[in-house]
């Protein structure tokens, strides 16, 4: 269906199509831990791969299903692993893959937290180099023998570069290097890697895909594009055992999803798959708002410097262009020297002070002292980051609405 169907027909549809039992228009809420075979062969055959089917609810279950399957629709992926949150599919993407003795070469613009967990990577002995993923150069001058991935973002958060997405996905297939893209900023509404060799698409299921602030979950889509055969850390059973085209997606729900346990709730797949419904229609009012206010933001006198890839004053302006459908819901803006951020912040009385993304509501954070204050002064000032930076993730309000908050708290500051 999503070949013929729009993006939201095929969100709306795709669990009908699954045929839930009763006629149901969505996937039930499966709760069960575990499920029982009559025959133990049908058990024996789901553990050995040679049934799909379910066991235990740590590595699948029908309701998890079905939200994987509609994010592989909206990725027009492959196949999909679903994890409690963005963090854990980050975090046993690069466990299931990298090993002792390997590099990875990651852009230094990165979530906060992704950032940290690479860190931990790097005591626990992998090499990583970042670079300034603007431009594939950097890449290519990082690469190194040992070199086994790249991880990018799409938009960066807070100050949103845009990574060189079709050079560096263009360099990874010609090396044979696993090109993993965090989406999450964009969203397969807006962007999908597959059109630039993602191998691997990473999204916080928390942000514009649940979009309403209420469940935590995260995914890896496989595209399709990479050929695992050839990559050195695939296990050896698994080889013995699954079709080359899913030894990878395949690692990451064993070694990354059961081993590791960040399992989706059933639950949360529920809430998360009926907020998905909307995706476009949210993402839609929300690029048109964020668009609204930082061409508002970028006239006010107090405001030194606005942070949108769709203002012709962003540096990727025109890679961002040539990439994305719209430019996101994601945006900063920094006030000149002597304006009293916090004061500012304090003034707003729609916006609301809150660290989370993509939801319907218009969230502002003051970002050096908040989400970035555990990278220290210096790595701030490497990732762009000026102490009076507030990052705004911008809702669904009516634009007049918000422009009218900020005018007000801007005219308040004003002193
Ligand atoms: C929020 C976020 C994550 C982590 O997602 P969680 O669901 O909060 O764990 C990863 N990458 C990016 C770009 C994000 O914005």
């Amino acid at each position: 269906m999503s070949d013929q169907k729009g993006f939201t027909t095929t969100i709306l549809h795709s669990d009908r199509l699954l045929k839930p039992e009763f006629g149901a228009l969505h996937q039930p809420v499966h709760t069960s831990v575990t499920w029982g075979y009559d025959d133990v062969q049908g058990l024996v055959n789901v553990f050995q791969n040679k049934a799909k089917g379910y066991a235990y609810s740590r590595q699948g279950n029908p309701t998890v299903t079905a939200l994987e399957h509609k994010v592989t629709q909206m990725e027009q992926g492959m196949a999909t692993v679903a994890f409690s949150t963005g963090m854990a599919a980050i975090s046993a993407t690069l466990f299931a893959l990298i090993k002792a003795g390997d590099h990875v070469i990651a852009s230094s613009f990165l979530f906060g937290n992704t950032r940290s967990v690479m860190q931990t990577f790097i005591d626990l002995g992998i090499e990583f180099t970042f670079v300034d993923a603007t431009d594939v150069k950097h890449i290519k001058d990082a690469m190194q023998e040992n070199t086994r991935l790249v991880f990018v973002e799409t938009i960066a958060n807070p100050a949103t570069q845009v990574s060189d997405l079709g050079p560096i996905g263009n360099f990874c297939e010609e090396k044979g290097l696993v090109y993993v893209v965090d989406n999450t900023m964009t969203s397969p509404y807006i962007f999908r890697p597959v059109a630039v060799k993602a191998s691997l698409v990473i999204n916080s299921l928390t942000k514009y895909i649940g979009g309403h602030g209420d469940a935590l979950g995260g995914s890896v889509t496989d595209t399709g594009l990479f050929n695992w055969v050839n990559f050195p850390n695939i296990t050896a059973v698994l080889r013995a055992q699954i079709r080359p085209e899913m030894l990878g997606v395949t690692q990451i729900r064993k070694r990354g999803l059961r081993d590791s346990g960040g399992t989706l709730s059933p639950e949360a797949a529920h809430t998360i798959a009926l907020g998905a419904e909307t995706m476009a229609l949210r993402l839609d009012r929300a690029c048109t708002n964020a668009g609204a206010l930082a061409r508002f933001l970028e006239t006010q006198p107090l405001v030194s410097k606005v942070y949108y890839p769709g203002l012709e004053s962003h540096p990727q302006h025109a890679l961002a262009s040539s990439l994305f459908y719209r430019y996101g819901g994601l945006m900063s803006f920094a006030l000149q020297d002597g304006v009293d951020c916090f004061a500012f912040l304090n003034k707003l009385n729609l916006v609301i002070k809150s660290s989370n993304l993509g939801d319907t509501r218009t969230l502002a954070i003051p970002v050096a002292h908040t989400i970035f204050f555990e990278l220290g002064p210096q790595r701030r000032a490497e990732m762009g980051i000026p102490d009076s930076m507030i990052r705004l993730s911008v809702g669904i309000e009516d634009t007049e609405d918000l422009i009218e908050d900020f005018r007000q708290a801007l005219e308040a500051s004003n002193v």
